[in-house]
């Protein structure tokens, strides 16, 4: 089963929960619009090189599509509907005004130079920037993406638009539009979820064990913010492996491992062991960040947290939910866990509207009231429907959802299905 097969299972799923009514289930699983191109692009080497290019534009109808972009060699088509479609499901979990989208690049941003990564990115601006834009599609960082592609992404669109457009993309560096806290809002919302989670059930962050998976802009502030809290952090992985030490890894030391060595296992406060080993080792909290499709039906028997953060998109597969929920695992799921970003990347649009700039305690407030709403709501949704969080968190958002379709009348549904 893909990633997308999976999306769609757990909307049925929430759907036959709370009796929604089967056109709205119908519109909201087929996305808007699905735009591929063809990037060439000159390589240092002199060659010319062609890549793969996606947008999926899910569906806008609690407003503008919303949603990062990835470099990644594996991107395709049915993964980035599925990203796209959890966006949509997203936004409206967090109550942002927003729809869902998604978009990548099949590329290896690894071993390109910061050269190749400006002209991909100018490219793939050339090739979208008629069906984007401030009002329309403000895409934003997701894998491999970081604040300097977002500020070419930027650049080239506002000379593309003849104007000065900050708010067509999210995640700019602060020197050109960007919002403070935008860099660790992912881990920043997460952490608010999980403590609100563990005071409501009198649970000690000191006494907690925590694995993360993945050391990339949701991984690495996740353990960050988590350590800062309290938190034991006991594991932690990137692409090329995991570190483990049952006492305590400090994420500070990790970090500058990977930054001045490649990787989190060049650390010397652990013991390496493999990706799969790292999420099968004793813990109470792990944080899945780094990418879809981790906890499977292969690994899932093995695997002791007590509690799942997820700040990746789509890291449990349907088949590893179900057992894991069989088994009691509490599962925060994707669509509440790392909503922070999308929420972050909400306030900074709204500041670029403004052209005025909030200081970090007014985002980080903002942040944490709409991550807590948004829980409160999810958990309320849990208790009516005896179900698990991801089932009351698509609940949650189908309600919106279906509420604004019917507010902006039959026209609103009729307009989703002609794009088809
Ligand atoms: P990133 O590129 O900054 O980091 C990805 C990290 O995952 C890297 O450290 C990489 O080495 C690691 N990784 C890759 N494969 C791995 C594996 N098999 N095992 C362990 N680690 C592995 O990306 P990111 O922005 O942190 O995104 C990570 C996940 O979070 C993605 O699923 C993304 O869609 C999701 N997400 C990101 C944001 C955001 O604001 N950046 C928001 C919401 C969701």
């Amino acid at each position: 089963m893909n990633f997308y097969e999976n999306t769609l299972i757990n909307m049925q799923k929430a759907a036959k929960i709370m009796k929604l009514d089967q056109e709205t289930l119908d519109v909201l699983s087929h996305p808007k619009r699905t735009l591929m191109a063809t990037l060439p692009v000159r390589m240092d080497d002199g060659r010319m090189e062609y890549f793969e290019a996606f947008r999926v534009q899910h569906n806008d109808i609690r407003g503008p599509f919303k949603g990062g972009f990835r470099y990644l060699p594996e991107v395709n088509v049915d993964e980035i509907r599925a990203l796209a479609t959890e966006m949509t499901f997203k936004c409206a979990v967090a109550g942002i005004p927003y729809g869902g989208g998604k978009g990548g690049v099949k590329c290896n941003a690894k071993e390109m130079s910061e050269g190749e990564l400006e002209r991909v990115t100018r490219k793939y601006v050339q090739a979208m920037h008629k069906a984007i834009g401030p009002e329309v599609d403000i895409p934003a960082p997701d894998m491999y993406t970081t604040p300097q592609i977002m500020a070419w992404f930027m650049d080239e669109y506002s000379t593309l638009a003849g104007k000065y457009s900050p708010g067509v993309v999210t995640g700019k560096p602060i020197e050109v539009g960007g919002s403070l806290g935008r860099g660790t809002a992912t881990a920043q919302g997460g952490a608010y979820v999980l403590e609100e989670y563990m005071k409501r059930n009198n649970l000690d962050p000191t006494q907690t064990k925590v694995v993360v998976q993945g050391f990339g802009n949701a991984g690495k502030y996740a353990a960050e913010i988590l350590h800062g809290m309290g938190y034991i952090i006991t594991g932690v992985s990137d692409s090329k492996g995991g570190l483990y030490n049952e006492k305590g890894l400090d994420p500070f030391c990790v970090t500058k491992a990977k930054e001045e060595k490649g990787s989190v296992t060049e650390c010397s406060s652990g013991t390496k062991v493999t990706n799969e080993e790292i999420l099968e080792k004793p813990c109470d909290v792990l944080v899945l960040a780094a990418m879809e499709n981790q906890v499977t039906d292969k690994n899932m028997k093995n695997i002791k947290a007590k509690i799942i953060v997820e700040l990746a998109n789509g890291p449990t597969t349907a088949e590893a939910d179900e057992h894991l929920a069989q088994k009691g695992v509490v599962l925060i799921p994707d669509i509440l866990a790392n909503a922070g970003g999308v929420t972050v990347s909400y306030f900074e649009w709204l500041q670029n509207q403004l052209q005025y700039y909030w200081p970090i305690e007014e985002v980080n407030s903002k942040l944490k009231r709409t991550m807590l709403e948004s829980l409160d709501r999810v958990l309320d949704l849990q208790q009516t429907h005896k179900t698990t969080m991801r089932m009351a968190a698509y609940v949650s958002a189908f309600d919106r959802l279906e509420k604004a379709m019917q507010l902006r009348g039959s026209g609103a549904h009729i307009r989703c299905k002609l794009y088809h």
